[in-house]
């Protein structure tokens, strides 16, 4: 038997493919430092923020109007801009999002524009600094000259009145759902004129809004006063200021009667909705501090469910996050769960990643099938597991960009992968040993072998978007923590990351570095093949043989990406030798072999036994004893 040893058919197969590589030597470049951007005193060698660390400061003053019968917003805003960095800006970049749906929008020009004749976005009244300025309209983006500088150090006031129509049928993140018999849902977001982030990096960030890229903001404190129908419920990304403006005493007693407990509290309940007038108008006035944007939604339909949770604050203190369902009476049914399904996503994120550092979190229900703003989250759930996964997937968010303000319009990733990853443990945790589809499956990759775009590719200029910047992503880090560096390095390293770069902006190179840096790993190679380049994992099995000094195996690497590899041999007395090989084994050649020694003769040689590798070609991964 000892000389009769037999390979897979497929095994073959796998080998024949590369026979017309004869040298599986390798110059190791995989291995080699990557070429990040050089560490400076604003980011670090470590992947930490560094002591001349700025990041611009922008508050908002805005005073917004929805017209119902009309369907415009109206609003006149005042911006106070916090020139942190060290130069002069003698001109500013705002973003015109609504403008999206123009017809001269880059996104209305690659296809059928969404709507015949969208107005976009009218800006009236701009004044820098008191002095009138000219805007230079350019779609989703507006230059804005005006007389002198922003030298370091200086604040500008911008103001301006502003009005665009909300379009009934298009919508991106946002829009208007007319299907409810006490009135529709309005979903704004991304609806005001905001300045561009100027950064360390990249100087103007003016990629524009094409609808694939979210967006990369600044940080920085609202007043918000909206008027709308009195008969409206609004919620928003900011803590009511005058409740007893537009609450009835009962709303407003029941309201605090939430912040006390974790059961649900009606605030407004089904009978309620109908039954006031709404003939006049009401101005809803909110607060939202150190937020990265603001949103907000309204309707006389919306029942309102309140109650809260506790939370251990950054300091060690006990706190309550008020957690806000809001839905009209046809989606009830489902929607009488959404409080709880925030409880859930607050504590555990609180938990596991870093304390939910504002004071509520609201899911409202409109056009928006999933969209994530701060201290706010937009869903269209329509059965309980769909609405908690979207729910869950939306409050993680407020992790990852709305704490962690990553450029989304360059790194999605960054947002939406490390979201998918930590959604799936939430998910876990959630649903225990009840049945549920996971966030981050086994991944299969020769499923998408020939999607060969790296995943750091910005995401206007990807087609699969959901693969590469969800899934991929979230399997990747997921791979990285369960079979690379292993649960408490990543776990340490990771939440290194988060409270390094809470309320600051990273870059790809400050992830890396961190990651590195708190776990005292070198995964250049990693970054390198899984999320900067398109390199592909395809380990197998070459050969095996018995010899006087034990079993013999030789394995390939038969791309170009690396990976440790996870061998287990089962022997005929059943005993199983499971073996981890380091990455370095490919340092120098893409061929191994090394000789075990077993107490019996071998019956199977399998690597990845639990199939948690992307190998590309798994059918060269198991060899068998016949
Ligand atoms: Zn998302």
């Amino acid at each position: 038997m000892l000389k009769h040893v037999c390979f897979g058919l497929l095994l073959l197969c796998g080998c024949k493919a590369k026979q017309n590589t004869p040298s599986f030597s390798t110059d190791g470049s995989v291995f080699l430092q990557m070429d990040l951007p050089s560490p400076n005193s604003i980011r670090t060698g470590s992947g930490a923020p560094g002591i001349k660390y700025w990041q611009q400061q922008v508050d908002h003053d805005i005073v917004a109007s929805l017209d119902v019968d009309t369907n415009m917003l109206y609003g006149s805003q005042t911006v106070t801009y916090t020139n942190n960095s060290p130069d002069t800006l003698t001109f500013l970049w705002f973003q015109l999002e609504q403008n999206v749906l123009r017809k001269d929008s880059i996104r209305s020009r690659e296809r059928k524009p969404a709507e015949e004749n969208y107005a976009g976005v009218r800006v009236s009244k701009l004044q820098v600094n008191g002095k009138d300025a000219t805007l230079h309209d350019y779609g989703t983006l507006a230059r804005i000259d005006f007389e002198g500088d922003v030298k370091s150090g200086e604040v500008a006031i911008i103001t301006m009145d502003w009005n665009f129509p909300v379009s009934v049928d298009a919508s991106i993140r946002m829009g208007y759902d007319d299907a409810y018999k006490h009135g529709p849902v309005w979903e704004f977001a991304q609806w005001i004129p905001v300045p561009c982030v100027y950064d360390d990096v990249y100087g103007w960030n003016t990629l524009p809004y094409i609808g694939r890229g979210e967006f990369y903001t600044n940080f920085g404190d609202y007043n918000v006063a909206i008027t709308v129908p009195s008969d409206h419920l609004v919620f928003a990304s900011g803590v009511l200021t005058n409740p007893s403006g537009v609450l009835t005493s009962d709303e407003q007693q029941r309201l605090k009667e939430a912040m006390k407990t974790k059961a649900v509290v009606k605030i407004r309940t089904a009978k309620e909705v109908g039954s006031i007038d709404g003939g006049t108008d009401k101005t809803w006035k909110f607060s939202g501090n150190n937020i990265r944007t603001f949103a907000w939604a309204t309707s006389a339909s919306y029942i309102w469910d309140a109650a809260s949770v506790e939370i251990n604050d950054i300091n060690g203190n006990k706190k309550r996050v008020l957690c806000q369902g809001a839905y009209p009476e046809e989606t009830a049914d489902v929607w009488d769960e959404a409080v709880s399904y925030v409880q859930h996503s607050i504590k555990y994120y609180s938990e596991t990643l870093y304390p939910y550092p504002w004071p509520q979190m609201s899911v409202v229900r409109g056009k928006a099938g999933g969209m994530e703003y701060p201290m706010i989250v937009y869903c269209r759930g329509s059965s309980h597991e769909s609405l908690f996964n979207v729910t869950d997937h939306e409050v993680g968010h407020d992790w990852f960009p709305m704490i962690v303000n990553t450029d989304e319009r360059r790194h999605a990733w960054m947002d939406e992968g490390f979201n998918t990853f930590v959604n799936h443990y939430s998910l876990e945790q959630f649903y225990g040993d009840r049945p549920h589809k996971p966030d981050v499956s086994k991944y299969n990759a020769s499923k998408f072998k020939n999607d060969l775009k790296a995943i750091n590719t910005p995401p206007d200029f990807l087609k699969s978007r959901g693969h590469l910047s969800y899934r991929k992503p979230g399997y990747g880090m997921r791979f990285l923590r369960e079979e690379i560096m292993g649960e408490e390095r990543f776990d340490a390293a990771f939440k290194e990351y988060v409270s390094r770069w809470a309320f600051k902006s990273p870059r790809p190179a400050d992830f890396y570095r961190t990651m590195e840096d708190a776990s005292g790993m070198d995964l250049q190679w990693f970054f390198r093949g899984f999320f900067e380049e398109t390199m592909q994992l395809d380990q197998a099995i070459e050969s095996v043989t018995q010899t006087n000094d034990g079993l013999r195996v030789t394995l390939l690497n038969l791309e170009d990406w690396v990976c440790p590899v996870d061998l287990v041999i089962t022997c005929e007395d059943d005993s199983v030798h499971s073996y981890s090989l380091p990455v370095t084994i490919w340092a120098w050649s893409m061929r191994y072999t090394r000789t075990f020694e077993l107490p019996s003769q071998a019956r199977s040689v399998t690597i990845d036994p639990n199939n948690a590798y992307p190998d590309i070609n798994v059918t060269n991964n198991a060899w068998y004893f016949h």
